[in-house]
């Protein structure tokens, strides 16, 4: 037996039974007064309320102002008798005239006929049976009351519906339909159709039903239950549908029903609009912070709340490599890898914790995990550092492997703040915290990240101030001939000596100076400096050799920096092929860009074009071709393993082939042995850097380094 159906059975009753209780009104028209008062008495003991009229006009204006339940008329009155009376009172009332019981003192079948023409539905003979009168006023008030509530459950129901444009079923007292219209354009009746016979609590998808059968009780309670919606969000065939119940008397109900699914998917478009990103359709950084801010207020000190954020490196530049329909198929293939840990089932099994997760796309390469949950901070670590590992293997797209770097930057409530906007925040700003080391790709803001903060702000002062001042130095390091090691150029490589902080590496303040906007003048600073060494080198045994500088892709993009370059040789008076600028890969990537329009430019003024760090920014060898480019430099990861990795060996041969039938010179950088020096003199390499043939030093110990390297080797 199903549940629903002992909650309908049961209460049916209550609704049959649910009509007002109050004493019926009979109104007595006699014209004789000892009659009426008899009769009054009578009826008054037996429960009824009694008014009197003494004439025919008198009764008719009394029908006309009161509902009577009923109405005993005498036959034979002066002026208006009886049967004319009932006449003029059916006339009057019309479907609503009480029953009509004439008294008569003719107990002849034409006189009873009479009566029934008239409008009475019975008579009694004179002298009254009061008892018998009594009997016959019940039964027929009864049948009146019936009648009554049928006639106003008829109007009722026409009026719903009437009023309702949509679809309408009528239900027994135990939800069954009995009958249904309108239902056939309702887009809920392909999966759900709502048929004739059928429990409409069988016909609902399950988990409408406990709200459907609690409107079904108010109903019941109350004649009339609130809307209730009846919703499939199966995105394949989805219905949103308003139904109420309104009793009708008698143990029936009428279930009006809206059609409301145009207006919720319309909705929901909207809200996937403003909510959800489109490629991958998890939520965005609003629909982040609308999830977080429901665990904001918990007052219980063990609930933790958490953003973990992720940035992948580098993926702008896979477009060129996937397009646009390979990228976005590599964002999906990185939510399923995020949604696989943030699983509460995973996280329960391999960190024995609980919490509730939502993973969002802030941006095109950064997406963010929230939790909440009683867990601790050390296992947003251990949760991070899982998450990277899946996120950081290979992906397949369309049968080309890729392989991405992320960083990761984490705030928890324990740690920060509930707020959600302050906790998204801090997981950036960890996020973007310099590299403590390079395989340090996982930063927890907490107490030391704000004193890291303040070091960092103190760094730029003190870098800002230094660049004013011109106090930072050039060091060179010697290129040289891979056969002959002749010196055959320099890097000018930038060193940086604050008086607060002592050597600072490069590779922590040029990626603040980029951070902080200071990197053009930093490169001018650079030029500068670079410029006035090569003009105090004119003469001596250096003379000639050229000078590479190293440019960042945001100073290279400056629309002026060719003309100023230019005019800054030719104020020097230094001959534009001793200077080569090293440029990353990743600026080629967009060959219509300012930055490879400044390459050309620079090519035109006769200064060569190096490829720094070659190999590890995934472009291909084969758009070299094409591009404004004199020089390749091996990056010095693939030299240092060039023994121990395959790979390396292998990769390192191609580009020396490559490069070479492009017309390239090949330099090998970070050699730091003579058997690298070997293998890749072997290969054919032009050109060696490293420390093994040369540190970079201060302008006047080059030359004296450059010769030791070369007695080393011969
Ligand atoms: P880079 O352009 O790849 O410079 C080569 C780096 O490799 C230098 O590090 C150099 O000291 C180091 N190196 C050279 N030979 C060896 C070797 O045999 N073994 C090892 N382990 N390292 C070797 P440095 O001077 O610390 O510079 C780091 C990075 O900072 C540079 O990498 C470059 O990207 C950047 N940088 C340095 N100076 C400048 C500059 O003036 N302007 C710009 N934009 N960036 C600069
Ligand atoms: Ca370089
Ligand atoms: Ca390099």
């Amino acid at each position: 037996m199903k549940p629903n159906q002992i909650l309908v059975s049961s209460d049916s009753d209550a609704l049959a039974n649910s009509r007002t209780q109050r004493q019926p009104l009979v109104l007595v028209v006699d014209d004789d007064s000892t009659y009426r008062t008899l009769a009054t008495m009578a009826l008054s003991k037996a429960g009824f309320e009694v008014v009197e009229a003494a004439d025919g006009g008198s009764a008719l204006a009394l029908a006309q102002s009161h509902d009577f339940d009923a109405m005993v008329i005498d036959a034979k009155m002066p002026v208006m008798d009886g049967f004319e009376t009932c006449k003029a009172i059916c006339e009057a009332k019309g479907a609503m005239t009480p029953p009509l019981i004439l008294s008569t003192g003719l107990n002849d079948d034409a006189s009873i006929n009479r009566a029934f023409d008239a409008g009475a539905v019975d008579y009694v003979t004179k002298p009254l049976n009061w008892r018998i009168l009594v009997g016959k006023l019940k039964a027929l008030i009864e049948s009146f009351e019936t009648k009554k509530a049928a006639q106003q459950s008829d109007k009722k129901i026409t009026q719903i519906i009437s009023a309702s444009s949509g679809a309408h079923l009528i239900l027994n007292h135990e939800a069954v339909i009995g009958s249904a219209e309108g239902t056939q354009s309702l887009p809920s009746q392909r999966r759900y159709p709502l048929r004739v016979g059928d429990c409409l609590f069988d016909v609902v998808p399950a988990d409408t039903v406990p709200a459907l059968l609690g409107a079904w009780k108010k109903m019941l309670t109350s004649g009339e239950s609130g809307p209730v919606l009846v919703a499939n969000h199966d995105p394949k065939d989805p219905f949103v549908l308003e139904l109420v119940f309104v009793a009708t008397g008698q143990g029936q109900a009428i279930a009006v029903i809206k059609d409301f699914t145009g207006t919720y998917l319309a909705e929901q478009r909207i809200y996937n609009l403003a909510y959800l990103d489109r490629t991958t359709g998890v939520g965005n950084r609003a629909h982040l912070i609308d999830w977080l801010n429901q665990f904001s207020d918990a007052a219980d000190p063990d609930q933790n709340s958490a953003v973990v954020r992720i940035r992948v490196s580098r993926w702008q530049e896979q477009e060129l490599r996937l397009g646009r329909s390979g990228l976005d198929a590599l964002a999906v293939m990185m939510v399923k890898r995020l949604q696989q840990v943030a699983d509460p089932g995973y996280i329960r099994e391999h960190f024995s914790h609980t919490a509730q997760t939502r993973v969002s796309r802030l941006a095109e390469d950064e997406y963010a995990i929230a939790l909440a949950g009683a867990f601790p901070t050390g296992f947003l670590n251990d949760f991070a550092a899982r998450a990277l590992d899946l996120l950081l293997q290979a992906y397949e797209v369309d049968a080309t492997h890729v392989r991405f770097d992320a960083r990761i930057g984490i705030a928890d409530r324990f740690q920060v703040t509930a707020n959600p906007v302050e906790l998204l925040n801090c997981a950036s700003v960890a996020m973007k915290l310099p590299n403590a080391s390079q395989t340090d790709r996982i930063y927890l803001f907490n107490q030391q990240t704000r004193t890291q903060l303040k070091q960092q702000a103190d760094l730029e002062r003190y870098l800002r101030r230094d660049i004013e001042q011109g106090v930072l130095h050039m060091a060179y390091q010697p290129k040289v001939d891979a056969s002959s090691l002749q010196l055959v150029g320099m890097e000018a490589l930038l060193r940086w000596n604050c008086q607060e902080l002592g050597n600072v590496s490069p590779g922590t303040f040029i990626p603040l100076a980029e951070a902080c906007g200071l990197m053009s003048d930093l490169s001018a600073l650079v030029i500068k400096k670079v410029f006035a060494q090569l003009v105090a080198w004119q003469g001596s045994s250096v003379d000639g050799i050229p000078v590479a500088i190293n440019i960042s892709g945001s100073h290279l993009s400056a629309t002026d920096f060719v003309c100023d370059l230019a005019r800054q040789l030719e104020c020097s008076n230094i001959s534009p092929d001793l200077i080569e600028i090293e440029v990353t890969e990743s600026i080629m990537i967009d060959s219509a860009s300012c930055a490879v329009a400044n390459l050309h430019k620079l090519r035109a003024h006769g200064i060569k074009i190096s490829v720094d760090d070659f190999g590890t920014g995934y472009s291909s060898l084969s758009y070299l071709g094409s591009l404004p480019v004199d020089v390749l430099k091996i990056d010095r990861s693939f030299v240092q393993s060039i023994h121990e990795d395959p790979k390396s060996l292998a990769i390192a041969k191609a580009i020396i082939t490559v490069g070479h039938e492009l017309g390239l010179k090949i330099v090998a950088e970070g050699v730091e042995t003579k058997d690298q020096l070997l293998t890749l003199r072997e290969l054919g390499c032009d050109i060696i850097q490293g420390f093994f043939t040369g540190r970079p030093v201060v302008a006047r110990e080059l030359l004296q380094e450059a010769r030791v390297a070369q007695q080393v080797a011969a």
